[in-house]
């Protein structure tokens, strides 16, 4: 069924801002998405009716507090398919989420002398702390590299798996390319030479449905706020296996089974990922909006995604020295680009007296930067309320800028 966008963008009500007296354009999605209604009365829900600290109360909120909690995480589990729920552990974001992954998975398996491979278009937070860990556990970082297309070939990581490797860290899909990685023959061969692979979903979720049994990939991270939740929260999926394995990422209530002043020992899964207070009200909220992208659609979002990416490259294409970065043959809704003479900066400066708002920069992506020797790029990047008439108003926008600086 098509989506009735007008409707939808009744949902969102930032989208009837005025900016500089003009109506928003927010085309800034991959950055973080807008809220819709349901998830902003949910905060507020939690706040005024069961605001409690979960797991250890023995009074109603309390307890209500943690049932809706793990609600949330069932909701979790189901969309994504984990087989377990204690396999989703709340993080507060994709960044927390490869950070605990890499610091307790390097901890019990990276050796010195062993190699990572990462993928050269990973966003920051899907290559620094692969960096830490490596230097910390005298490892190798290699690096996967793109093509110019902004496309990574399974050819080239199998010259790159050694039986030294370890873990294979990788987005589903690029922030800054848009790019859609072949992430299930990724793993495939990965476990074929019995490494395992970290999926970095943060841009993937919001518009593609992911299984990750059916990916079969040892972890998955995301952050709530880009797809359509609060931020502060985001999730680690791990197979059990490994979980059980692997060592707290940080120390503090929740996580423990029991203390004593010489020694602690460690709660089940997935407490034991959590230590302290854990962010509930944004856990339960980010559920509501799982549930209401689900009651959309994904398959509906992404046909819907797709048309407005094809209209918004072509649009864009006419434009007299617009190129776009990021060509590859299977991409998300995002458009990179640069023009001709122009700084991304001032193009960007310049829409916004326009009231659009588009990203500028590297987009915490500088190794895709220094790829395509560019100092960064102007992004946009739609979600399912964005409209033809928004694409219009940027390219209209782009003409002037280039009018301006004529
Ligand atoms: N990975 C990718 C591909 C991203 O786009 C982002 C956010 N821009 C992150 C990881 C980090 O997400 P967060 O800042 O929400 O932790």
């Amino acid at each position: 069924m098509a989506l009735i966008i007008d409707k939808i963008r009744e949902d969102f009500p930032i989208l009837k801002e005025t900016i500089y007296n003009k109506p928003l354009v927010y085309l800034d999605n991959a950055a973080t998405t807008q809220k819709p209604q349901v998830v902003l009365d949910k905060l507020i829900e939690v706040y005024t009716k069961y605001n409690a600290n979960i797991h250890r109360g023995v009074h109603y909120l309390s307890n209500k507090a943690t049932t809706e909690t793990e609600n949330a995480r069932l909701t979790v589990q189901k969309f994504i398919n984990a087989q377990h729920s204690h396999e989703v552990i709340f993080a507060r974001g994709a960044t927390e989420g490869i950070n605990l992954v890499a610091h307790s998975f390097g901890e019990k398996f990276i050796h010195a002398g062993d190699e990572i491979i990462v993928s050269e278009m990973e966003h920051h937070s899907n290559l620094v702390p692969w960096q830490m860990v490596a230097e910390k556990r005298g490892a190798r970082l290699v690096k996967w590299a793109f093509n110019q297309a902004g496309e990574l070939e399974l050819n080239e990581l199998e010259k790159l798996i050694s039986d030294k490797t370890r873990i294979i860290a990788v987005n589903q899909v690029s922030n800054s390319l848009g790019t859609i990685n072949p992430v299930k023959e990724i793993t495939a061969l990965a476990h074929r030479h019995q490494v395992a692979v970290l999926i970095d979903g943060a841009q993937a979720v919001q518009h593609l449905k992911v299984d990750v049994q059916e990916l079969d990939c040892d972890f998955y991270v995301f952050s709530g706020h880009k797809i359509y939740g609060p931020t502060g929260i985001g999730v680690v999926y791990g197979k059990e296996g490994w979980l059980n394995q692997m060592p707290p990422y940080q120390g503090g209530g929740e996580m423990i089974e029991s203390v004593s002043f010489e020694k602690t020992t460690y709660n089940q899964l997935p407490f034991k990922f959590e230590a302290g207070t854990p962010n509930y009200a944004d856990s339960i909220a980010l559920a509501t909006a799982i549930d209401y992208l689900t009651a959309l659609g994904l398959d509906d979002i992404a046909t819907y995604e797709k048309e407005l990416l094809d209209y918004a490259e072509a649009k864009l294409l006419t434009i007299p020295g617009l190129e776009i970065v990021g060509t590859a043959k299977k991409k998300t809704s995002v458009v990179s680009f640069n023009i001709k003479g122009l700084h991304a900066y001032d193009v960007g400066t310049l829409l916004d007296k326009m009231g659009i708002a588009v990203r500028t920069g590297t987009h915490c992506t500088e190794p895709v930067m220094i790829h395509y020797g560019i100092s960064g790029t102007v992004r946009a990047s739609f979600a399912f309320y964005n409209t033809r008439d928004e694409i219009d108003r940027l390219h209209q926008g782009l003409l002037k800028v280039i009018e301006l600086f004529a």
